[in-house]
Parts: C-alpha cells; structure tokens; sequence
C-alpha cells in the first residue's frame, strides 16, 4: 500500500481526515519511538563481529501500511563498552537499506535472527553496566527497535575470557574509560591510534 493523501479520509475508517488521525503513526519521529510495534523485515550483523569483538548490528522493521521500512543500527563493543554507537532512520526505501546502510560496513554484513541480535545488544549493556559503563546517549532513542523491557538469552561469552578487555577506538576518551576499567580489566592500544 502507498501512503494516503492528507486530506481524504483516512483508511482506518475513524471518519477522520489522514492528517487529523493514522498520518502520525507513520511519521518517522513516531516510528522510531514506537519500532517494537513494526515487524521485523530482517536483521544484519557484520561478518566478522566474533573476531573482531566489535558488532554491527542492523535491526530492520517494516512499516507495511506505508510500505517503508525503519532500521536501527547499533554499534557494540562485546569485550567491554557496551552500545558505543547507535544510528537510526525511518521511513525509508528498502533501496536506500540495501546501499545506503549495508555498504557502510565494509567488511560485509550477514544475516542473523532477531533474538540472537536482541541478546548480543542487551547482553552487551549488562556486561557493559557491570563493570561501569552506560549505553551510548542516542541508545534511549532506538532502544524499542529490540524491545529491551523482553528477557533475553544468548549464548555469547561477553568480554575476552570472560574478563573485560577494552581496544581504544579513534574516538574513545581513553583516559576516562581506564579510569573506570581500573583493575577490572585489560588494555590494549590499537593500532588505528
Ligand atoms: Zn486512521
């Protein structure tokens, strides 16, 4: 289906106009806010997350009434910081899915279940949280993309050994984040410094 005209009557048959009733449940603010509500359309993780303990998690939903889809991309650090980063849009293309957010990862992304990728983001906060570390701020934005109020389960093992081990990333306050590793953890500067 395409989306309706604002001024005819809307197609849930309230007998109100578009505007005045569903046309703001297909505003991209709204979708974002509400995407649990949306059935997931698939969900993508970059190739080589389990080497390099740095995930790409893309969670895809479909707004079938206007036949556009929302994405909600995650950032995760598996070995220590949890959510780093989080991106997300609606309304969209599946075009501007498949070019504009799969390309960006260049190693490639693969195709993973949706509660494999709800565990890896969630598992990641608590493991993150324990030793001391928050989500990512926009995290509070997309955080309905994996319904984060649901129990969870995966079988990954967090962090490296199942200690925290942190790899300073070009944008990380390094000295703030040993501040709160202290002795909980290893440390290790990365080569892209
Ligand atoms: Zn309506």
């Amino acid at each position: 289906m395409t989306e309706q005209n604002r001024n005819d009557p809307c197609r849930c048959e309230s007998g109100k106009k578009y505007k005045k009733c569903c046309m703001q449940k297909n505003e991209p603010f709204f979708m974002i806010q509400n995407a649990s509500q949306y059935p997931i359309e698939k969900c993508f993780i970059n190739a080589n997350w389990k080497e390099s303990g740095l995930a790409n998690i893309l969670v895809v939903r479909k707004n079938i009434e206007i036949d556009k889809y929302l994405f909600g991309m995650f950032l995760v650090d598996l070995y220590c910081l949890g959510v780093k980063n989080v991106f997300f849009n609606a309304k969209l293309d599946w075009n501007a899915i498949q070019h504009g957010i799969i390309d960006y990862v260049q190693e490639g992304m693969v195709d993973m279940d949706y509660e494999e990728c709800r565990g890896l983001i969630l598992g990641a906060i608590d493991f993150a949280k324990k030793i001391g570390f928050v989500p990512h701020e926009d995290w509070e934005k997309a955080k309905e993309f994996v319904e984060p109020q649901k129990p969870y389960k995966t079988k990954y093992k967090f962090g490296k050994n199942g200690k925290p081990f942190y790899v300073a990333g070009p944008d990380d306050d390094v000295e703030e984040i040993i501040k709160i590793l202290g002795v909980k953890g290893a440390f290790v500067r990365s080569f892209t410094d």
